[in-house]
């Protein structure tokens, strides 16, 4: 059987309320379809300029701060921080409560790392104090600023304040929560801070944008032995995105989706995101209360709004919900590990997060859970906010 891929003009298109890949942006899309360029042209060159610039205005970094696009996914914006910053034998503080802290504490290792874990259990935030008492003789902390596999938001000011005390350096994943909300690398004193494209700004995954503060680049240039990780050292980064040398290809039309895709972003404003995040998250709440969902997230403080975790009710059938959504072009996300078959969790990032497909969603779920006034609620809740 010849598999059944979505067309572009499909009169019911497939629809991501995952927590990453997020829709394309309509420019995103659009960029997609453009001419390929080489990577050593100076068009490219020039775009590239402007992704570092609107990069540093994402991150909230300091002017002149090195910014980039890796070749890959989010996950190798977390290595790339490790490959460059860890030698062998040095103390690294993971903070863990989920499965990215989790994965954080996996790369350190493999680069040699000793690794040190300030935990937290599943559904709560890490504890400022906790980190506290652990950075004595560490010379990195890992953070994960919003835990999707749990929907937790950790406390990043109070921690980072805590690690620029303490002289170590600082590397966070920003994967939910920059390009949704402002974000403050240079006020914080963040020292890497990477994301994916398919998350908050809704373009296609392949590419990594990372900020790189001038602490870590010298951190990087003193190393005893050479960044084991040849394809994202960051000299050799640099080569490419300050110097115009080559050092590999770059993948042209994800910087022509992401370049679009982040403009839209700036433009809308990352404060106008957070509180369109924040309208949608409350309305998805109130509209499924009612049948028994109840956020997984107790502390309302310690809740990522771009990652709505809600507890499913007793009875409900998470597997065959979730196929018959997928039947009717719907992809929502279960729990992970400890959480399977126990919460949802609904992506509110980029352009998942407007009222349109969650309409459809929630129009979709009326029916199969038999629920009349779901849409309603919705619609009520949703009412000052614009479609
Ligand atoms: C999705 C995600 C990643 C990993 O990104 P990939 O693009 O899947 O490699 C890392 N951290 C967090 C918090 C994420 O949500």
């Amino acid at each position: 059987m010849p598999v059944d891929l979505p067309g572009l003009l499909s009169p019911r298109p497939h629809l991501l309320l995952t927590p990453g890949p997020t829709p394309l942006h309509p420019r995103a899309q659009e960029a997609l379809g453009r001419e390929l360029l080489g990577h050593m042209d100076p068009e490219v060159f020039a775009l590239n300029r402007e992704i570092q610039q609107d990069l540093r205005a994402m991150y909230g970094a300091a002017p002149g701060t090195f910014t980039a696009l890796l070749a890959g996914t989010g996950s190798l914006g977390m290595e790339a921080g490790f490959a460059n910053l860890v030698e062998p034998g040095d103390e690294v503080l993971v903070c863990v409560n989920g499965a990215f802290g989790a994965r954080m504490a996996e790369m350190a290792a493999r680069y040699g790392a000793r690794v040190r874990q300030v935990a937290a259990p599943h559904g709560e935030a890490i504890r400022p104090e906790d980190v506290a008492a652990q950075l004595g003789g560490v010379s990195l902390v890992a953070l994960v600023h919003g835990e999707t596999s749990t929907g937790v938001l950790n406390p990043l000011g109070q921690i980072a304040k805590l690690v620029r005390e303490s002289g170590a350096l600082l590397t966070v994943d920003a994967v939910t929560t920059a390009g949704m909300e402002p974000f403050h690398m240079a006020e914080w004193g963040i020292d890497y801070v990477y994301t994916g494209a398919q998350k908050c700004l809704s373009a296609p995954p392949g590419v990594a944008p990372v900020a790189i503060s001038d602490r870590a680049l010298a951190r990087q240039a003193a190393r005893r032995t050479p960044t084991p990780l040849w394809y994202c050292d960051f000299s050799g980064l640099r080569d490419y995105w300050e110097r115009q040398a080559y050092h590999h290809t770059v993948p042209v039309h994800l910087h022509y989706a992401l370049h679009a895709a982040l403009r839209a972003a700036l433009e809308e404003g990352l404060p106008a995101r957070r509180a369109r995040v924040a309208a949608l998250g409350r309305a998805l709440l109130s509209a499924l209360a009612p049948l028994g969902f109840t956020p997984y997230v107790p502390d309302p403080a310690a809740r990522l709004p771009t990652v709505l975790a809600l507890r499913l009710p007793p009875g409900l059938d998470d597997a065959a919900t979730r196929q018959a959504l997928r039947a009717r072009e719907i992809s929502i996300t279960g729990g992970l590990g400890p959480t399977a078959g126990l919460i949802w969790r609904l992506g509110l990032m980029g352009e998942a997060a407007r009222p349109a497909p969650y309409r459809r969603l929630l129009h979709e779920l009326e029916d199969l859970l038999a629920a009349p006034g779901l849409c309603g609620r919705f619609d009520e809740a949703l009412a000052p906010l614009p479609a």
